[in-house]
């Protein structure tokens, strides 16, 4: 286990507060999987016996549309499971719900790293004897609703700001299809993707493949490496695999089937920036490329998902975006991008952003403090 991993084991956390608090999206983020209009999330925030405090956020969407794991189980999980077994310094032994475990691990790592004044991106970049990137490169995530023209405006306004790289979320009906085939005629050099989230069909495939995408991204359903495996073989562009990782097992499943070239980390699913970073390492030992893949998160989750994009290791562009992409008013103080339009790491100790008091107290729909 890494230095930081040590740390966060044996860190004494004395008081936790559980905190579910509800946005409003600044414009709704639409998928094959469903629509958000707001976005609620459990937040953790936890004190250690040595006074050092931190900030952890729980993912999982409100509904169990995306992945099983959501927000009313999350809280449930969290307050009777992960953080009683936290407080009593005792293993959880919870199957699954790695979305919740991630918020009780970010949150202990940003309160062992704020008193050392490091960042949770320097700590999880120091086994690989590099310095973090401070600012990573983006690929804006894109959806379709509005017709072509309406793309070309939205993508026109992305590259304003210095987007590397585009992925449009689509389904196999011809109104997600068209305006990705008319983006391509107008840029016909953008790195261009597009994510299924499992519903590609042979016709969608056929139609999509020969605009020379990046990648094609969850074309078949999470738990079908095999279907993966035989649409990988046929098409041109890369496939990319984002559901179907769930564990390093997955991702040798992956290499072993060719089912996919590419990964999308999530650290949430992964259990957190540390099982992230393993992720990360089996998928360069099995010749796979990766990006870090956001979640919609709130500053708090996407700092701590920056500090995994931010490893010194030529990752493809992130998913993650600035506050403004999600949020008129983030929870915290903005991620926001450089002049070259690449999303700023933050630097600040542990995660490198707090939640703001004001904006924190006018979003909280719940919550909870838990004692030792
Ligand atoms: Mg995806």
């Amino acid at each position: 286990m890494s230095d930081l991993g040590d740390r966060c084991a044996a860190a004494e956390v004395i008081e936790a507060e559980l905190v579910r608090v509800r946005l409003p999206l600044r414009t709704p983020h639409r998928a094959a999987h469903g629509s958000e209009a707001e976005r609620e999330v459990v937040l953790v925030r936890v004190r250690l016996a040595d006074g050092g405090e931190g900030w952890g956020e729980c993912s999982a969407l409100a509904r169990p549309t995306y992945t099983a794991e959501h927000v009313s189980g999350a809280w449930t999980v969290l307050r009777d499971e992960l953080l009683p077994a936290r407080l009593a310094a005792r293993p959880a032994g919870v199957v699954g719900h790695p979305m919740a475990a991630a918020a009780v691990e970010v949150a202990v790592a940003d309160a062992v790293l704020g008193p050392t004044g490091r960042s949770l991106a320097a700590a999880l970049a120091e086994p690989w004897g590099g310095h973090p990137a401070t600012a990573v490169q983006r690929c804006a995530v894109l959806g379709l609703d509005g017709g072509p023209d309406r793309a070309l405006e939205r993508v026109a306004a992305l590259l304003a700001v210095g987007v590397a790289m585009v992925k449009c979320k689509v389904t196999p009906r011809e109104e997600d299809l068209a305006p990705v085939a008319v983006i391509r005629t107008a840029w016909p050099d953008l790195p261009l993707a597009v994510d299924f989230n499992g519903t590609a069909d042979a016709a969608a495939l056929g139609r999509l493949d020969p605009l020379g995408l990046a990648y094609v991204e969850q074309p078949a359903p999470a738990d079908d490496l095999v279907a993966s495996a035989r649409l990988a073989a046929r098409l041109e562009a890369p496939v990319a695999l984002d559901e179907s990782v769930i564990g390093l097992g997955s991702l040798d499943a992956i290499a072993e089937l060719r089912a996919g070239a590419v990964v999308n980390v999530k650290p949430a699913r992964c259990g957190g920036p540390l099982g992230a970073v393993a992720v990360v390492e089996r998928a360069r030992s099995l010749g796979l490329r990766w990006f870090v893949g956001g979640m919609l998160e709130t500053g708090v989750g996407r700092a701590a998902a920056l500090a995994v994009a931010a490893l010194p290791d030529g990752a493809l562009p992130t998913d993650l975006g600035p506050s403004d992409a999600y949020f008129d008013l983030d929870l915290t103080e903005p991620i926001e991008l450089d002049g070259q339009g690449h999303v700023l790491v933050p630097t600040g100790p542990g995660i490198g952003v707090r939640p703001d008091r004001d904006r924190l107290e006018a979003a909280v729909v719940d919550r909870l403090a838990l004692r030792r």
